[in-house]
């Protein structure tokens, strides 16, 4: 795969591992550098982290294929060219056999963040950090309802987010419960309370404090390059069938075995 300078994980630069969506943030000396998205998760039997919603609305639907294992990873995320504007198809689409997810797409800022567990900065908490929230199919009617009970539309609303310990809970969590004792978070609020971390993430406040430009860290690959990515793929089937092979089975977010929950430890901490 191509070498391309990001920024993140524990700070300064590193070789991406797997295929992931980025966003441009600019580095400490001001230069323009791709920054790995990190997608929204509760952890297993998590109570209550606390998360804001940026988006106006949840409207904002994409075709990825995620949870595959590629390049050590099942952590990758490549947007599916099915459907696009051409004939050409999706290669993607082919050797995974169709499996793809539709999802509602959001941001969304987790109050909580993240608290350091060993270092020089053990116990150091990271609040505020910017996350993409991605709604699996299954569950956007559930979402379209809690937004039509919002008052005054999603921008700003606060919930608590907890998630079942079941091995199939839904990563995102599968209670979302509005904090009304925390209320709506104002413009103001949001540009007094992100200010350090969104100079830590590398935006500006009033950006880090607006959605994902969708159409930007969705745009899809070329037709090329998924073909790419596609033989790459097929070489790793059959090497090892219970690990190498195929996506994971059924359901996007349900799927029980293949570890994405951890393999995530790299996208960590901002
Ligand atoms: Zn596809």
């Amino acid at each position: 795969m191509p070498e391309r300078k990001t920024f993140g994980g524990g700070g300064g630069y590193e070789r991406p591992k797997g295929y992931r969506l980025y966003e441009t943030v600019m580095d400490k000396e001001g230069n323009p550098v791709d920054k790995k998205i990190v997608d929204f998760k509760a952890d297993k039997g998590e109570k209550n982290r606390r998360v804001v919603i940026l988006d106006e609305n949840l409207d904002y639907a994409v075709r990825l294929h995620k949870q595959f294992k590629l390049d050590g990873t099942w952590a990758n995320m490549v947007v599916c060219r099915s459907g696009l504007n051409d004939t050409k198809g999706c290669p993607l689409c082919d050797v995974l056999e169709r499996r793809y997810s539709w999802l509602l797409c959001g941001t969304l800022i987790d109050r909580d963040g993240w608290t350091s567990t060993e270092g020089n900065n053990k116990g150091t908490n990271y609040p505020n950090l910017r996350r993409l929230l991605l709604i699996p199919d299954q569950v956007a009617e559930t979402f379209e309802t809690i937004g039509e009970e919002l008052e005054g539309g999603w921008r700003g609303a606060q919930f608590k987010v907890s998630r079942s310990s079941g091995e199939k809970s839904l990563r995102i969590g599968d209670n979302w419960r509005e904090d009304f004792r925390a209320g709506k978070l104002k413009e103001q609020d949001m540009l007094d309370e992100f200010e350090e971390s969104a100079e830590r993430y590398g935006l500006s406040v009033e950006r880090f404090s607006q959605a994902f430009d969708y159409d930007s860290i969705f745009k899809p690959k070329s037709y090329e390059e998924l073909l790419e990515i596609a033989n790459e793929y097929k070489k790793t089937i059959g090497r090892s069938p219970s690990e190498e092979r195929g996506s994971r089975p059924k359901s996007l977010e349900t799927a029980g075995k293949g570890g994405d929950e951890d393999e995530d430890a790299d996208a960590l901490p901002f």
